[in-house]
């Protein structure tokens, strides 16, 4: 064997160069964090490249879901998704609500819109949706059905950077004459995380995005203990700034970011060529008119008919050091913390379920080589 390992993810990293640069104008300027100026130029540059009107950095992706929640004053039952990363859930227990699962669409991953209502009680405040692997929620009948009972929508959008959607059909607004919107205007809020395995980084950190001037001001408060000058706090905020070095870092990333989902985009093409005729696999297209980011290539095994379970392909790829990931597995609603709550229940779930215990997403990142994609597949090839 001995042959290196190919792992899931791999970081986009700047130019080490052009990072030495920043670094030597925060070094002269010696503002560090607290807002200085390359925090401010990564905002107003986010909130160009995704299309949105304000963008509030944060020091990693969970800050920006329980400020959400915050700031929103949501209190009650939160209708979400037990087919995510763990920080969607944790976000809402931690502001003392209560998670309400409803199962997902297998068509897409996603929250299914048509089991939003039945989960709907007097205590349900808000929706927590999640765009899964970066695959874009039905946002318009989200919204309708917040519409019609009254809720706030939070979107935790951590897979979904610079994801954009034909806008009318998203009940979107169009940011151009060809009909495209971002996915992140959809809502009342959304949140990004800048984590190193994301397809944009900043080694650590996130984002909300807002859609008026005063709550973005509400948002930068809170982010910073509720400080207004030196001598007013109007609220228990938190500190969940990010700091000038990665705020610089971000800068030169977002550079790339384009050239990097374009590479994924090409081993996605490359992985779904092969697979499309593997007995036993599927796996997602391209929805129609949205531009996807390719974030991750999660596949899903018929263990019958493909003549391996999930698990054992996936210890196999691992002992000939290609690293897939079961991603996700376990479903959040099984975890001892949340599996106690009557939404919880497996009857209740039993696609999440089933995806769960199907699911493994392949290496995905924009550094594999043809070499690495050949040796993924050869798992496949019979
Ligand atoms: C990564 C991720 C988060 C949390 O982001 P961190 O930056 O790691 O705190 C939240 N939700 C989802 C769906 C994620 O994938």
């Amino acid at each position: 064997m001995n042959k290196d390992i190919i792992t899931v993810t791999s970081p986009l990293l700047p130019d080490l160069g052009e990072f030495n640069e920043m670094l030597k104008d925060i070094w002269e300027s010696k503002w560090i964090t607290n807002m200085g100026q390359f925090h401010k130029q990564l905002e107003k540059a986010l909130a160009e490249y995704l299309h949105v009107p304000y963008v509030c950095l944060f020091t990693n992706g969970t800050l920006p879901l329980m400020t959400a929640l915050q700031a929103l004053r949501i209190t009650g039952e939160v209708i979400t998704t037990p087919y995510s990363f763990v920080a969607t859930t944790h976000s809402i227990w931690w502001n003392h609500c209560k998670p309400v699962f409803v199962d997902i669409d297998p068509r897409t991953g996603n929250m299914d819109p048509d089991k939003i209502e039945a989960a709907i009680t007097p205590a349900t405040t808000c929706i927590m949706p999640v765009h899964v692997y970066g695959k874009p929620c039905d946002t318009k009948r989200i919204q309708e059905i917040a519409d019609k009972y009254g809720l706030k929508i939070i979107y935790d959008a951590a897979h979904a950077f610079g994801v954009e959607v034909p806008a009318e059909q998203y009940g979107l607004e169009a940011y151009d004459e060809k009909g495209l919107a971002g996915i992140m205007n959809a809502g009342d809020m959304s949140t990004l995380s800048f984590h190193a395995t994301k397809v944009f980084n900043t080694v650590e950190g996130g984002a909300l995005v807002v859609h008026d001037e005063k709550t973005k001001k509400r948002i930068d408060n809170l982010k910073n203990f509720g400080i207004t000058d030196d001598v007013t706090v109007i609220a228990p905020g938190i500190n969940g700034k990010m700091d000038e070095l990665r705020s610089a870092y971000g800068l030169l990333n977002l550079k790339q970011v384009d050239s990097a989902i374009e590479s994924r985009h090409q081993v996605a093409i490359k992985y779904r060529e092969t697979l499309r005729s593997v007995d036993g696999i599927t796996f997602w297209d391209d929805m129609s008119g949205v531009r996807h980011n390719y974030s991750y290539f999660p596949i899903f095994i018929d263990a019958e008919k493909f003549g391996m379970t999930r698990d054992e392909l996936f210890f196999k790829m691992r002992e000939q050091n290609v690293w897939s990931r079961r991603y996700f597995y376990p479903l959040i609603s099984n975890f001892p913390t949340y599996s106690g709550l009557p939404s919880a229940n497996k009857e209740n779930l039993p696609l999440g379920n089933k995806m769960a215990d199907e699911v493994l997403c392949l290496p995905m990142h924009h550094a594999l080589s043809e070499e690495d994609i050949q040796r993924v597949l050869t798992f496949f090839i019979k």
